[in-house]
């Protein structure tokens, strides 16, 4: 049994330098999920792994640092050399509607064909190959689901974008490694309520869920995010790293 996660893109909100948007390759046993793709993120998907040879895709909400490469991945499979390679969908609510909003009538109907979508919210639960899958809806300022991944008992745990809350703290439970979101730094003053967590905020919330790694990601494309590692150091003692562009770590 093999199971390890392997960053696609690390910069939050926007892209940073030499730096894509969020997007994360789940693997467990062969079987391939890929969590969001956003802006960038597919560039590096592909020196990884071929689109096609994804199982599904979960996209955790509508805002395009999350998504909107995956008009890109349309293209890609709908005129794959093969021919068409459908591939399952799983979206948070919203997320459909504004990726074929972007696409002609006629391609968004064939995004349909080539996405077979189930649309997600917290609560639901699914299966890729041996890797089980749940979420919960996160705080954020559209339908936005956190996620838990779990394989033989070992949980790998994302936040997507999330202002916290009980919900990701009881996600994030024991979690052996916790992919958390570090958007902005210092007190958040300034920033508005109810959108992301600063780094300290984020090594508090797997401090409280007792999650034994800490890997911060989404930082703010513009920040210095050595400050980020920093902040979170005094939140939470135990193994701690920065997201970084086409790093892996390995659960089992
Ligand atoms: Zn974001
Ligand atoms: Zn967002």
């Amino acid at each position: 049994m093999s199971f390890d996660v392997t960053v696609l893109g690390s910069s939050g909100s926007h892209t940073g330098p030499g730096r894509a948007c969020s997007g994360y390759l789940v693997r467990a046993d062969g079987a391939q999920l890929l969590v969001d793709c956003g802006n960038g993120s597919s560039a590096n998907l592909q020196r990884v792994t071929r689109p096609e040879d994804l199982d599904a895709i979960l996209i955790t909400h509508r805002h395009v640092d999350h998504c909107v490469d995956l008009i890109g991945m349309f293209y890609a499979l709908r005129f794959h050399p093969s021919g068409p390679q459908p591939i399952e969908l799983y979206a948070a609510l919203e997320v459909v509607d504004t990726l074929t909003g972007l696409l002609s009538h006629d391609s968004a109907l064939e995004f349909r064909e080539v996405f077979h979508v189930t649309e997600v919210t917290g609560g639901d639960r699914f299966d890729v190959g041996p890797m089980h899958v749940e979420l919960a809806d996160a705080i954020h300022p559209v339908p936005t689901v956190s996620c838990r991944v779990e394989v033989d008992g070992v949980s790998l745990v994302y936040s997507s974008d999330s202002a916290g809350g009980p919900a990701l703290v009881e996600l994030a439970r024991g979690a052996d490694l916790f992919l958390c979101e570090a958007t902005w730094q210092g007190d958040g003053e300034g920033y508005p309520d109810g959108m992301h967590l600063t780094a300290r905020e984020a090594g508090r919330i797997a401090t409280e869920a007792g999650a034994h790694r800490l890997v911060l990601t989404h930082v703010l494309g513009s920040l210095d995010r050595n400050r980020s590692l920093a902040e979170a150091q005094e939140t939470f003692s135990g193994d701690l790293a920065l997201a970084d562009d086409l790093r892996s770590w390995l659960l089992i």
